[in-house]
């Protein structure tokens, strides 16, 4: 089965392409929370048979004033990483890298919104067997993460550590540079930053990908700011899966009214390939999405 892989998008100067990791399916009574089914059920497409969801697992490559940038590393292809709603063929995003013509020894930066298992997932290869310890799949690379999330995901909880795994956090402690988080949006390059955007965890971020100075040259990776497009639109429709629900909604607010406000693509991580799209207000007042298809 051929996957979709190397959509490109132009931001002022700044050019992106989206890589994808398959698709990860999950409880959709899980991603929806407090929200009843029948209002959701009407706006998403048919569930499996064990009621879940379907979602992409869009990932980023960037090239930026001499830097390699990977935003997000999907679910990963060591053993079990796949096991829980993946599909093993469908850790793609090594082969969408390649296809890039990027050798993982060049990729110098890897961003990571969050550390839950469907993001994080090939910073780290190998099997763990003896001859074959997991490593970190870019031995070159920064690895960029928030000093909370990197602290709370090492430190998990009976709620969080289904979903904190040792192995794709501990081969890559020495690599990693951990981001205050402060409110300000801190660079990767000029061009590509972290900004603290709270709610899903503590230490949640976006990515903001800066082009040109003009309105419409930037682009926000939402993250798990929602795992459903929808639920953007939405602001009430906060995801079951959030620690801290009350200031995901107050972060998502902020965020998608700046991004209407100045224009902004919006790159849904867990959309269906590649998730790309405006944020538009309809004249009755509603957020609403449009898909942007890609420059090639
Ligand atoms: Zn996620």
């Amino acid at each position: 089965m051929a996957h979709p892989s190397g959509a490109r998008y132009q931001l002022g100067g700044l050019e992106f392409a989206v890589l994808s990791d398959g698709t990860f399916t999950y409880d959709a009574g899980a991603v929806f929370g407090i929200v009843p089914r029948v209002m959701w059920e009407r706006v998403v497409p048919p569930l499996d048979a064990m009621h879940r969801l379907t979602l992409g697992l869009n990932c980023l490559l960037i090239r930026s004033e001499g830097h390699v940038v990977l935003v997000e590393t999907g679910v990963g292809g060591k053993p079990h990483d796949r096991d829980t709603a993946s599909p093993a063929e469908e850790g793609t995003l090594m082969t969408a890298l390649a296809a890039l013509g990027v050798a993982p020894e060049e990729v110098t930066d890897v961003v990571n919104t969050h550390l839950h298992a469907d993001h994080c997932g090939w910073n780290t290869s190998g099997s763990g067997a003896e001859g074959d310890p997991v490593h970190p799949t870019f031995p070159n690379a920064t690895y960029h993460v928030a000093l909370q999330e990197w602290h709370d995901a090492n430190h998990p909880n009976e709620r969080t550590r289904a979903t904190y795994l040792e192995r794709n956090l501990a081969p890559i402690a020495d690599h990693v540079r951990l981001l205050d988080g402060d409110g300000a949006e801190t660079p990767i390059t000029s061009e590509v930053r972290f900004l603290a955007a709270p709610g899903h965890t503590h230490g949640h971020g976006v990515v903001v990908l800066r082009g040109g100075g003009a309105i419409g040259e930037w682009g926000l990776f939402t993250g798990d700011l929602a795992q459903h497009p929808v639920q953007l639109e939405r602001t009430p429709w906060v995801s079951g899966l959030d620690v801290l629900p009350l200031v995901s909604m107050e972060t998502k607010k902020l965020l998608m009214d700046r991004c209407i406000d100045e224009d902004a693509l919006v790159i849904v991580a867990h959309g269906a390939y590649p998730g790309v799209a405006r944020m538009t207000r309809t004249d009755r007042g509603f957020r609403q999405l449009v898909d942007v298809p890609p420059a090639s």
